[in-house]
């Protein structure tokens, strides 16, 4: 038997919350077919696919063209996008995401078309704005990832 719930045997209190240190941005574990974008975040680059066949770019990662069907390529994004949508987040109570509170969700244009769901960083939430130009920049969160967040341009 455990002593559990005897005097002597209590392990010590977790530290007082707010004295614990931030959690890291949560890593994800890329699949093979989005690793090349995930890595390419990790040395500071936003790439995006581009279709062979008629030069639509897209992300998410798909084996085919969406619109055509045809075979797609990786290329490097200019980086640059416009905010279609944002809000601000006042409230989470999971760890690392309370420690940023209020932070900006946003879904944003990238020049070259595709819509992605991001961060806006480097600026006062109340700042963001629809059609706001924004620019990439990254955060490395594992060794075979990164993490492209958005700040105004
Ligand atoms: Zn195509």
């Amino acid at each position: 038997m455990s002593g559990d719930g005897r005097p002597g045997d209590m392990r010590p209190l977790p530290a007082v919350p707010g004295e614990r240190p931030p959690k890291p941005r949560p890593a994800p574990v890329p699949e093979p077919e989005a690793a090349e974008y995930w890595k390419a975040a990790r040395d500071g680059r936003l790439v995006v696919q581009r279709c062979d066949d008629c030069g639509r770019h897209q992300l998410y990662p798909r084996a085919r063209c969406l619109a055509c069907g045809g075979p797609v390529s990786w290329v490097e994004a200019s980086g640059r996008a416009v905010v279609y949508s944002y809000t601000v987040i006042r409230q989470n109570y999971a760890r690392p995401f309370r420690d940023w509170i209020p932070y900006v969700v946003a879904l944003v244009d990238l020049d070259e078309g595709p819509r992605v769901m991001t961060n806006i960083v480097g600026c006062d939430p109340e700042a963001v704005s629809v059609g706001m130009a924004v620019r990439a920049r990254f955060e490395p969160v594992s060794e075979e990832a990164g993490i492209a967040l958005f700040e105004p341009a």
